[in-house]
């Protein structure tokens, strides 16, 4: 089967695969060749894929998955491959989030922070670092 994950600037992946791994709104799920036809909403997550004793790690942020006739798509907002995530970065993004969490101020915006670390989260899962 096949895969593309797509933002709305490149195409971030584009071959074909054996196994997908990836995380909906609902919960994470993993998709074989011969599935059958799925539409699903993604959450801020990992995808993983699996090609022969290869296994590659990408964020996905939100967006859309499908599949039909052993063609999987992913449409994302950011889609970053597990081999370039800047770490450091990811973990200072990490730890500004927490700490406004922690001011328990009401003029900050709680899920704006929930997001940062989510993305920061799967960001650090996508490049084995966590
Ligand atoms: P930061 O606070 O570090 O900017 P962020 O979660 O707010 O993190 P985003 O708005 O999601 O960042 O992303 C902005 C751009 O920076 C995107 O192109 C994204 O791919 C890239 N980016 C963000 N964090 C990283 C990282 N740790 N490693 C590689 N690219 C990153």
């Amino acid at each position: 089967m096949h895969l593309k994950i797509i933002t709305s600037d490149k195409i971030v992946f584009d071959e074909n695969v054996d196994a997908i791994y990836t995380r909906g709104t609902d919960g994470e799920f993993g998709i074989l060749p011969n599935h059958v036809p799925l539409m699903s909403a993604l959450d801020i997550g990992v995808t993983k894929v699996v090609q022969g004793n290869d296994t590659k790690y990408f964020t996905t942020m939100g967006g859309v998955f499908q599949f039909k006739d052993g063609e999987g798509l992913i449409l994302t907002t950011t889609a970053e491959d597990g081999n370039n995530i800047d770490v450091a970065r990811a973990k200072a993004a990490m730890e500004r989030a927490k700490a406004l969490l922690d001011e328990h101020d009401a003029a900050i915006d709680a899920k704006r922070a929930e997001a940062a670390i989510a993305r920061a989260k799967a960001r650090l899962k996508a490049s084995l670092s966590e």
